[in-house]
């Protein structure tokens, strides 16, 4: 039952209405630690639900502790293609449907002023593929200094597709972040391990 996380009404109406009637495994195990503000390594693969265990938590942190003053993305998650990104934000908006939360995605692959609504408006939850959005860093477009939790999906994706320099560079920019959550689907081969160190802090381990 998602009653059993201590997630807000809004949220909860939101996933009755989607229709997940209970939590799949990876969602039991990740969702109360995430909710806790640790740092979470999770290995998941696709298709096991990993999608809502780090928006619940997320949407969850932005609910309760309400922002004062119209900014930058809170949120931010990096995975590596263009489809993701449109399925994470899909479903971030699908699941803060009822709260007062504003989802952006941010790809490569579309032209630069498609973006203008999100970089020149407030933005809770933006997802992104890391290229795109490290250009727009650079041409000070896009600030990273209000984002309180960072979301590295299919780390391992990333790394196998040559992002590890982008990626780092993101992760030095963001660095008010107070929690940091990577989701790989395996955590063997290509360093995700050692990527894993480099990036969170005393991570709980998660294995679906
Ligand atoms: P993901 O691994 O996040 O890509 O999710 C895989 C599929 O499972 C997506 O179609 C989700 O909408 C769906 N899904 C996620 N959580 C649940 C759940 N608790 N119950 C049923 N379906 C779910």
């Amino acid at each position: 039952m998602f009653e059993q996380f201590e997630l807000d009404s809004e949220l909860l109406a939101s996933i009755k209405k989607i229709g997940y009637k209970k939590p799949t495994s990876i969602q039991e195990l990740v969702i109360p630690e995430a909710m806790t503000g640790k740092d979470v390594l999770a290995s998941a693969p696709t298709g096991t639900g990993k999608t809502a265990s780090f928006l619940l938590p997320a949407a969850q942190h932005l609910l309760d502790y309400p922002r004062n003053k119209p900014g930058f993305p809170r949120v931010l998650i990096l995975t590596p293609t263009r489809e993701l990104a449109l399925q994470i934000g899909e479903d971030s908006e699908k699941l803060t449907e009822l709260c007062n939360v504003k989802t952006g995605v941010i790809t490569g692959g579309v032209n630069y002023g498609s973006h203008n609504d999100i970089l020149n408006s407030t933005t809770d939850i933006l997802v992104a593929t890391p290229g795109r959005l490290l250009e727009y860093i650079e041409n000070e477009q896009f600030d990273t200094r209000d984002i309180e939790i960072l979301i590295l999906d299919e780390a391992d994706r990333m790394l196998d597709m040559g992002f590890r320099e982008t990626i780092n560079r993101i992760v030095a920019e963001s660095r008010w972040r107070k929690q940091t959550m990577l989701f790989s689907a395996t955590l063997e081969g290509a360093g995700v391990l050692k990527f894993a160190k480099e990036v969170l802090s005393e991570p709980v381990f998660l294995e679906s």
